[in-house]
Formats: structure tokens, sequence, C-alpha cells
């Protein structure tokens, strides 16, 4: 089960797409333009993207060019043309894989399969050996060892996968429910959860949810961590 933002501005497609994807249990948001795509995935995270090439409002090459701006999510090109230097310049400009339209729902799910196994694979990869860094923020997810300004971070084994998996992307968005299904491994539970370990592990941070620093809570979406902003010395 994945996370599918389908950028698409046919109706009929579009609805198809959602449709199968849902079926497959795979939860999906659609977009009709790439502007409308650029603000999801800056906001949202997603497993894989499935991009249309023809969209109203930006050439596909672009599209694609400004998301890679944004994001590492895999992206699926789904292009009604056959074109097979086209396809070759989008694999480079980094689309994971295409398809072309029409394109079966085994297919499509066969598609999306591939890129998620390939894409986890490289996550546990750079999980393992580096150091992740934000700001002050330096977290060793092999030796599960976490430093703030160069001070020992005492974490519980919660707050530390909490800390370690928000750190791994910066500046996005996680959903909460992405949140417990990552950390906690549950697919639902109640926001208190999250919301407990996150008041501890401010208070570790030296921050407040009313003065945050590297942890960012946005009402009703989920859960940022960035480098602070520099504040203006009072
Ligand atoms: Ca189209």
């Amino acid at each position: 089960m994945a996370s599918v933002l389908v950028v698409e501005d046919d109706q009929f497609v579009r609805s198809a797409l959602i449709r199968h994807l849902t079926d497959a249990g795979h939860t999906v948001r659609s977009v009709g333009t790439a502007l409308e795509a650029l603000r999801e995935v800056a906001h949202l995270s997603f497993d894989v993207v499935i991009l249309d090439l023809g969209l109203p409002d930006l050439d596909g090459s672009e599209a694609l060019k400004m998301l890679r701006g944004i994001t590492d999510v895999p992206v699926i090109i789904a292009t009604a043309r056959d074109d097979e230097t086209e396809i070759v310049r989008l694999l480079n400009a980094g689309a994971d894989d295409y398809l072309t339209k029409p394109f079966s729902v085994e297919h499509l799910s066969a598609r999306i399969a591939a890129v998620l196994r390939r894409s986890r694979a490289v996550a546990t990869d750079a999980a393992s050996p580096t150091v992740i860094r934000v700001g002050g923020l330096a977290i060793d997810p092999l030796r599960r060892h976490a430093e703030l300004d160069g001070m020992r971070l005492d974490l519980t084994r919660r707050e530390f996968d909490l800390l370690a998996f928000l750190a791994g992307r910066p500046g996005v968005v996680v959903p909460r429910r992405e949140l417990l299904a990552e950390v906690w491994q549950q697919s639902y539970g109640d926001d208190q959860t999250i919301d407990v370990h996150l008041s501890w592990l401010r208070r570790k941070l030296g921050e407040t949810a009313a003065r945050p620093r590297y942890l960012h809570t946005l009402r009703g979406v989920g859960v940022k961590l960035e480098p602070p902003r520099t504040e203006p010395s009072a």
C-alpha cells in the first residue's frame, strides 16, 4: 500500500486511475495541473507520483524538473506519445519509470510496485551509515545517537524514532497517519499519542509548541522538522 498522487487533467482517465488505485489498497490524491501537483508535493509526502505529460499549464518535462526541485519522490510518467527519445530524455531528467497510454491496471500496479521496491531499498541503504544533520541536530540512526549543538540528547526509543524519521525528511510536513504508521507501526490511533511524544521531544530540544524551533505542528495536517530560523537578537 502506498500514498499516490495522480496528476492528470482528463477527468475520465483520472477517475479510472483513482478507482483502480483505491481498489488496489492505495491512498490516492489527485490534481489536474502541474502547479497543483507542485503545491501537493510541497505540503504532503507521497510514495509515488503518476504524472501525465499532457497537462494544461506546464509542459511535462518542465513539470518534472520543478517537481524534482522540491522532492525525490518516485515519479512515473504517463504519456500518450510513444516517443522513445522523449521518454529517455525524461528518464534522464529524473523520472523513475513510464507508462504509455492506454495502459492496463496490471501494468500500472506492476510499475508502482517496482518503483516502491527500489525507493524503499534506497531509503534503507541511506538510513544506515549516514548521520542526518539538520541545523544543530546530528542523528545517527545506526548507533541510535542524537546530539543537539554537540550535546547528547537522552531520548527514549520512541522519541528517537520520531526525531530520526522527521529529520530524515527535513522541511516536509509528515501527515499524522504516516507518523503513526512509520514510527508506531499502527494504521490508526489517536492524535494524543503523537502529541504527547512530541511535547516530550520538544522539551528535550529546549523548545515549546508556542515557540517552536525545530518541530512545527501544522494543525490538522501533520508535523514538520526544519532548521530553526535565525532569530533577530533581542
Ligand atoms: Ca492530459
